[in-house]
């Protein structure tokens, strides 16, 4: 018997897995309940590579009202196990890379239309890490009330879906060769952005360079990109993001593990229909159809590229000294003004 979840996205997830039962696996990561509902935060495995493949995460919904970036994903994941019944060349490519979604990090707070968890707690301020430098207040996390948004929950104890997702990357990622992150959201600025780490600090990173690669290979990929990719600090710092605290960790380990927040500049919705900002979540969310459709097309590309990027890391990763100073000395004029 087929389940039903209060959250649609829930359902769209669990049909797409039941119709490819070959190609995934789906694995869930914990269980969180909400006014009578038990709410799993699921994780799918596409193909069967080996844990010596390098690794591709793609997350969505840690923030509730932000379900455009859950519902690209599922775009996303239904043209490529489409496309994977009968390209041989994707066939191929899945033996050499792991794929990995978790679209719906935050079903509770999808659920109630909010940012927070359903404990009122923003899971992209809930790592145990302070900044470094003063961050925006409220925005940039605290822990004043869970009536306002922004709050960061107890410092001792980590929310489930937050620790669930450590644990997983953890578990799938930190072992591979390479990993990247991309974890979808929405709702800050015009313009559609990529970010790195870090938010808890104003200092550059230290796959400054492997980053710096990765933009120079999406420019020269698809010139006409449309993405500002720096890093999260130049937009605002903040308290307890959880790629800091996971990158920072990765760090123990000689292998690179690169998390990107993609956010969708929803204000360019807001500004062709103003009449979304009536609706909370229209800020968050295209409500036009033919917006909804032109969004959902619009990443597609970028998700192609990561695939390749991640399984042909070695192709462009910086692997010289030469190299990898090169990309230091480029990243650090663009993005930090102190190039030397
Ligand atoms: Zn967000």
């Amino acid at each position: 018997m087929t389940r039903t979840y209060p959250v649609p996205e829930l359902n769209t997830f669990e049909k797409i897995w039941r119709e490819h039962p070959d190609q995934t696996h789906l694995e869930t990561l914990t269980t969180v309940r909400y006014r009578g509902h038990d709410l799993p935060v699921q994780a799918m495995r596409v193909g069967n590579a080996p844990p010596s493949a390098p690794a591709l995460l793609l997350t969505g919904g840690v923030h509730g009202l932000e379900r455009i970036g859950t519902q690209v994903l599922l775009a996303f994941l239904k043209r490529f196990l489409q496309r994977l019944t009968w390209d041989q060349c994707l066939q191929a490519e899945l033996t050499q890379l792991q794929l990995f979604l978790i679209p719906a990090v935050n079903p509770s707070g999808m659920l109630r239309h909010t940012r927070s968890n359903g404990n009122g707690v923003d899971l992209m301020r809930n790592a145990p890490l302070d900044a470094e430098d003063k961050v925006p207040p409220l925005l940039g996390g605290h822990r004043f009330s869970t009536r306002l948004p922004w709050y960061r929950g107890n410092n001792r104890r980590m929310e489930p879906e937050a620790l669930a997702l450590c644990q997983f990357v953890r578990k799938n990622l930190f072992s591979a060769p390479f990993s990247l992150v991309l974890d979808c959201h929405s709702g800050f600025g015009l313009n559609d952005q990529l970010w790195f780490p870090y938010a808890y600090s104003k200092r550059p990173m230290a796959h400054l360079a492997e980053i710096h690669a990765l933009k120079e290979l999406l420019q020269a990929s698809y010139p006409q990109h449309f993405y500002v990719f720096e890093p999260q600090n130049l937009n605002y710092g903040t308290h307890g993001d959880l790629w800091d605290y996971l990158y920072l960790e990765s760090l123990e380990h000689t292998r690179p593990f690169l998390p990107l927040t993609l956010e969708m500049g929803s204000w360019a919705w807001i500004r062709k229909n103003p009449f979304q900002m009536a609706r909370l979540a229209g800020f968050f969310h295209p409500i036009m159809p033919h917006r909804l459709k032109r969004v959902l097309r619009r990443h597609l590309l970028l998700l192609d590229f990561l695939v390749a990027a991640v399984r042909s890391h070695e192709a462009w990763l910086p692997a010289s000294v030469q190299k990898r100073r090169f990309h230091e000395q480029q990243a650090l004029r663009d993005w930090y003004a102190s190039g030397s």
